[in-house]
């Protein structure tokens, strides 16, 4: 069932299957147990579901000023308050709504969830600390920014190694079956994650190679090989995708991250 619902929900006709219960906050109903809000404009991908402890909400975020319509739609969909709050990560376009549900009776669960059917794994990539949450009785796991279909990859505070070890963790949660809510972007799966896996070693390694050469920055922007590594983390086939000034800072902070690992022997 699980399967024949992930099918749908990674195919094109996803955004009819869409319910629209408030305005601009898109519901997708991913099983019984399990739905993701997203507010149109905003996009963090936000997961509600039932425990036996209550209402959780994992990166209530839909913009500040979305929050009560956030809250309505919760409401709409459970008629019941919301009691716990997790968050993949400390970043605001995760745990900015955490203090409007908290105002209105929610807990934020942090460290262990000891919330029967879910689990976490801390790895270091996208944060210093990064959540993944597996919820069973969905089969999906929550990853928060370690991997996003709507841009490019943001390995920063992990670096390479950081990277390759939280994709490694992430692909041993699970089945092959499940479901992944990137931080961003449309549902996926973990097919799709090895493919952003091999895709951002591949840009590492290019933005190596021509930082050898001792290409600028500029340079390296112009390269056909980095359009064309740059052009595969658009899944969504988004049209612009990078916005030159965010094409500009991916290579910059690569280049960051390249020459950090050098000179801490890591590479
Ligand atoms: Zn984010």
């Amino acid at each position: 069932m699980l399967t024949m619902l992930k099918a749908l929900l990674i195919t094109p006709i996803l955004a009819a299957s869409f319910v629209t219960l408030a305005a601009n906050i898109q519901v997708q109903p991913v099983s019984q147990h399990l739905h993701i809000l997203t507010e149109q404009d905003y996009g963090t991908n936000i997961g509600l579901f039932k425990t036996a402890k209550g209402l959780v909400l994992v990166d209530p975020m839909p913009g500040k000023t979305n929050l009560a319509r956030l809250f309505k739609t919760v409401s709409e969909i459970h008629h019941k308050p919301v009691t716990h709050i997790l968050n993949t990560h400390n970043h605001e376009d995760h745990s900015g709504g955490n203090a409007y549900f908290m105002a209105r009776g929610a807990q934020l669960v942090e460290g262990d969830a000891k919330l029967a059917g879910v689990t976490r794994v801390m790895v270091k990539s996208h944060t210093s600390t990064d959540n993944v949450f597996y919820h069973k009785p969905s089969n999906t796991i929550f990853v928060g920014d370690v991997f996003d279909t709507s841009w490019h990859p943001t390995f920063y505070a992990g670096g390479v190694q950081g990277f390759k070890d939280a994709i490694e963790i992430i692909l041993q949660v699970g089945d092959e079956q499940s479901l992944i809510v990137p931080g961003h972007g449309a549902l996926s799966d973990k097919t799709s994650l090895r493919e952003f896996r091999t895709n951002t070693l591949q840009w590492v390694e290019t933005v190596r190679v021509f930082r050898q050469k001792g290409y600028s920055v500029e340079k390296i922007m112009a390269e056909n090989e980095s359009k064309k590594i740059v052009a595969r983390f658009n899944v969504q086939g988004k049209v612009p995708f990078l916005p030159d000034t965010a094409y500009k800072r991916f290579v910059e902070r690569t280049i960051q991250v390249i020459e950090r690992e050098r000179s801490e022997g890591t590479e």
